[in-house]
This record gives C-alpha cells, sequence and structure tokens, in this order.
C-alpha cells in the first residue's frame, strides 16, 4: 500500500529542487527570479506530465502507460492497473453472455430478453421464426409493437408472472403459443414461448370426444333404465335370477347414468367462465340444505357440524356452489366410518374473503394419492374395492369450479386420523346478504 506524504516531506521536495535555482539566483544576484524560474519548471513539468496522461487516456490506452517519474509514475501505473481489470470483466461479461446466448438457442423454446420498459434487448433464432423478431435490427424496438394483444399487453402490465400466458402467433393466428415471464437480471425480463397448438387441439379432441361420448349414452341409458323401473322385480317368476338381475341392471344403469351426468358438468364447466350465471347466493342456507341432505345420507350415523358466518354470500352460480359443496361433504360421509365426525366451515378469511373446510375423523389418504385426487376417474384402490359408489370425477369437477373463481383446492389428510379439504374464495365473489 503506497503512503500519502506528509506536507512536510512536500515542502522538503519542493525546497531540494528549488536548491539549485537558489544557488544559482545567489550566484548571480538574482535570487527571486531564479526561485520563480525553478516554481515555474516545477509547473510546466506537471504540466507536461498530464497532458501526456489525458493524451494516453484518451488516444493510445491499450499500449503501456509512459515511463514517468515520481508521483505521475504511480498515478499512470494505478490507472494502468484498473484499466487492465476493467477489461478482464468485460472479456469475461462478453464470454458469459455468449455462453447465455448459446445456451438459449439449443433450447427448444423461442426466447426474448426485453427491458422493463418493454424494449427487445436479444431474442433467439427460434422467437424470430416463431414471432417474426429480426436480429439485429428489432433491437431497442418495443415488444409490444410485435405482440399486440391486448390481453397479452395487460398481462405484461400486471407484472403478475406465475401462470402462463396463451396467446395466437403474430405470424400465423392457428398457432397457440404459451409464454412465461421471468426476471432475468436488473430490470431485464426474458419471454420465453413454446408452440402449445398440438396439445390445445389435442385437448379440445378429449374434451369433445367425451362431451359426445356422455351424450350418446344418455339417450339408450333413459330407455333401458326406463322400462327397469315400469318391470318390477318380482315379475317373470321362471327364471330364478330375475330379482337378482334386475336389482343389480337397476343399480348398474342408475350408476352410469350418474357417470354420464358427471361428465357432461365437466364437459359444460370447461367452457364456463366466472360470470356467465353468477348471481348473489344465499350460501349459509345452501350450507344448511347440504348439511341436512349428508344427515340424510349418512342415516343418521355421522354427527355433522356448522360453523357459519351467515353474512357471507357469494356472486356465483347456485348449481357449480352445490356440487363443490356436497361432492366435499358427501366425501366425507362416505369416507368416514359410522359415528364418525365431520365438521363443516365457511368463515370469512383476514383479506375479506371467505374460507370453507370441510374436516372428517375418517379413513385419511396416504400422502401418496392426495396430489392426484382431482385427477379424472383417480380413486384410491380402497375406495374401488369397497365400491362406494363413486366414479372418481367429484373432485375433478371441484377443482374446476374452483378453477373458475380463482381458487384451488387444499387436501390435508392422516391415515386413520382425518382428511381435510378446504378453499379460499377470493372478496370479489363476496357480497354482503340481499334483502328479501
Ligand atoms: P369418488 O366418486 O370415488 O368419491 P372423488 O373424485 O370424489 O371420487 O374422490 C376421489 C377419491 O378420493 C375417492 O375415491 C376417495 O378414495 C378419496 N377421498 C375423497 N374424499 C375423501 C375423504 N373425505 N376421506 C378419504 N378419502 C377421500
Amino acid at each position: 500500500m503506497i503512503q500519502l506524504p506528509k506536507i512536510r516531506d512536500i515542502v522538503v521536495k519542493v525546497a531540494l529542487i528549488l536548491l539549485p535555482f537558489i544557488l544559482i539566483g545567489m550566484a548571480f544576484g538574482y535570487v527571486y527570479q531564479a526561485i520563480a524560474i525553478g516554481l515555474l519548471s516545477i509547473i510546466i513539468w506537471h504540466y507536461f506530465h498530464l497532458l501526456k496522461a489525458i493524451h494516453w487516456l484518451w488516444y493510445d490506452n491499450n499500449s503501456a502507460p509512459y515511463n514517468a517519474k515520481g508521483a505521475w509514475a504511480l498515478l499512470f501505473d494505478g490507472l494502468f492497473q484498473l484499466q487492465r481489470k476493467h477489461k478482464q470483466k468485460r472479456k469475461e461479461l462478453g464470454l458469459l453472455i455468449k455462453r447465455f446466448r448459446k445456451g438459449a438457442e439449443s433450447l427448444p423454446d423461442a426466447v426474448v430478453v426485453f427491458t422493463t420498459d418493454r424494449t427487445i434487448v436479444w431474442c433467439n433464432t427460434l422467437a424470430q421464426i416463431m414471432m417474426g423478431f429480426k436480429m439485429p435490427s428489432d433491437i431497442g424496438n418495443r415488444l409490444d409493437n410485435f405482440l399486440r394483444h391486448p390481453e397479452f399487453i395487460h398481462y405484461l402490465e400486471q407484472k403478475e408472472y406465475d401462470e402462463p400466458f396463451e396467446f395466437s402467433s403474430p405470424l400465423n393466428e392457428h398457432i397457440t403459443l404459451e409464454c412465461r415471464i421471468a426476471p432475468f437480471e436488473k430490470n431485464q425480463w426474458t419471454l420465453i414461448a413454446r408452440d402449445v397448438t398440438q396439445l390445445r387441439l389435442m385437448e379440445q379432441m378429449r374434451k369433445d370426444f367425451i362431451a359426445n361420448v356422455s351424450h350418446e349414452l344418455r339417450t339408450p341409458l333413459t330407455v333401458m333404465r326406463g322400462y327397469l323401473e315400469m318391470l318390477p322385480n318380482d315379475e317373470a317368476p321362471s327364471m330364478g335370477i330375475w330379482p337378482q338381475a334386475h336389482k343389480m341392471m337397476s343399480e348398474q344403469s342408475q350408476r352410469m347414468e350418474a357417470l354420464v351426468e358427471q361428465l357432461m358438468t365437466l364437459t359444460r364447466l370447461e367452457n364456463a367462465q366466472p360470470t356467465q350465471y353468477a348471481k348473489p347466493t344465499d350460501v349459509p342456507a345452501l350450507l344448511e340444505k347440504i348439511q341436512s341432505d349428508a344427515i340424510a345420507l349418512s342415516n343418521n350415523q355421522h354427527e355433522v357440524t356448522l360453523n357459519i358466518d351467515k353474512s357471507l354470500w357469494m356472486l356465483t352460480d347456485k348449481e357449480q356452489l352445490r356440487s363443490a359443496f356436497s361432492n366435499l361433504i358427501f366425501n366425507a360421509v362416505k369416507y368416514t366410518p359410522a359415528g364418525g365426525k365431520i365438521e363443516i366451515e365457511w368463515l370469512s378469511d383476514d383479506k375479506g374473503g371467505a374460507k370453507f373446510c370441510c374436516k372428517d375423523n375418517g379413513q385419511g389418504i396416504a400422502p401418496e394419492h392426495i396430489s392426484r385426487l382431482t385427477e379424472r376417474f383417480y380413486r384410491i384402490d380402497e375406495a374401488r374395492t369397497r365400491d362406494s359408489g363413486g366414479s372418481g370425477l367429484g373432485l375433478s369437477i371441484v377443482n374446476r369450479i374452483l378453477k373458475i373463481h380463482d381458487s384451488k383446492l387444499t387436501i390435508t389428510s392422516r391415515r386413520q386420523v382425518g382428511s381435510q379439504f378446504g378453499f379460499v374464495i377470493n372478496k370479489k365473489f363476496i357480497c354482503p346478504p340481499e334483502s328479501q
């Protein structure tokens, strides 16, 4: 480390430089003039080095610094080292950017880097093919000049990028792109888009298939059930198995009808919008009705309690809400042995919304099943073998209804202890009781 010189040392040094001038001045009888010449030479010497430093910094900084003396040598050395560090850093940064770009080029997705004010910084080749950017000419252009969908602009403005966003490609409206946005560096973001056209087409095909099959099955089933109901099971005495067969056929056709009905409900829900049939709904009254249905279903074998805030009504489609509540509450009855307890709660949460919870002390669910329960037709083996009459569609219906209401089902459970199914409803769906 270089020590800062003391004032005394500087004075001594200047005096030593001036000494020969003073001596010569004394010899010729011009002391003051000689000192002035000495001082002027010091100033000229420093000014000369200053100009050299400026020249080196501005025009010649690739070469080694001048071989200066004294303080100027230290200054040049310091500047040279700083500059070397700077260059090294720039080189490393350049390599990093090159590596990032190479990595981004090898991704199967389109990648666009843009700034907070939506200026394009860079994009990979796939982004150019899928979205029509041109590199490098589009660097500095605005992202929303290319992707002009109002919903996309709204998505950018909201800055809530947890959920992906889908839009059609600006080059071909039949291509669906799913994009995600993630922070890249300070004030920079990456947009990663992939082509999901085939995926969405297949999803639509699946939905259409289920809708058509359910629709086509309904009519023959209704006819079959109609005839079965018309035929009393004690007729046709010549057939010994008839009463048993009649019972089985009636039960199974009833079950198939319920299944078809559930499938059609799911199809309807796939296309439903949150506000489609929304009306102020008396949730407490609805829950009281479902509570009495649950008691009837359980044959009075369970204790079903309600803890509800009567002031919490909801803006919703009543039938959807009924379906969500009853699926969860009836499941609690079905999967809790007789004598068990089911607690239902509908209370306000700390964000002005409401939370629903249905807790039972039944058989519980092993952890490996929990994340899969909302899949269509997913049933735990035990439920299949014991045959509670379910289809495995109930929770997927609940899940879909909650999605329409911007909510999610949360499930906590422990084997042989019980389960808890709950969800939170955002305050935008909550309304005060309507005066009747
Ligand atoms: P299901 O028609 O079979 O009841 P659901 O989709 O409603 O179909 O439920 C899926 C599976 O989740 C059920 O088969 C059952 O195994 C399990 N399940 C649902 N609710 C509960 C509960 N309260 N306690 C234990 N298991 C449950």
